[in-house]
């Protein structure tokens, strides 16, 4: 006879185990609501968002990253600098919203852009010395000379 504490762990290790192989990992929108850009290490990755912007993270890392606790930086005086505050609100995908938003999202990066154009532009400022298309680099190269 099983316990319940044992059911309860079997119950949820078949979750755990039909989520992941269906793939099943829901996408968030995460906000930075400061006016500054936001910036902190998370399991070995500097995560940067910009000021009143957002990225998109896999929910459950949005809210362990979103909860973890942030030592308040403070400056000379003893304030608090604002860049270190932690003002961050996860947003659920409207249908349909997560593909656009994907559209426009550098694979580079988290950036997302607010156009194709955006996006475009974004790439040829940041990754250009990234990119292995050598043809590419030379056409972005002169376009932003011609610009
Ligand atoms: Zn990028």
């Amino acid at each position: 006879m099983k316990t319940q504490q044992e059911l309860l762990t079997e119950q949820f290790t078949k979750f755990v185990a039909h989520n992941y192989f269906i793939g099943d990992f829901m996408n968030v929108k995460l906000w930075n609501d400061n006016y500054l850009d936001y910036k902190e290490e998370f399991e070995d990755e500097l995560i940067v968002i910009k000021a009143n912007s957002f990225i998109i993270m896999d929910e459950e890392k949005a809210v362990l990253f979103k909860g973890k606790y942030k030592q308040p930086e403070l400056d000379g005086g003893g304030v608090q600098k604002p860049s270190s505050y932690k003002k961050l609100r996860i947003q659920h995908f409207q249908s349909g919203e997560e593909k656009k938003v994907n559209e426009l999202r550098c694979q580079g990066c988290s950036f997302i852009g607010s156009s194709k154009d955006d996006l475009d532009n974004h790439i040829t400022e940041t990754h250009l010395d990234q990119m292995l298309d050598k043809d590419e680099v030379k056409k972005r190269q002169k376009a932003k000379l011609d610009a």
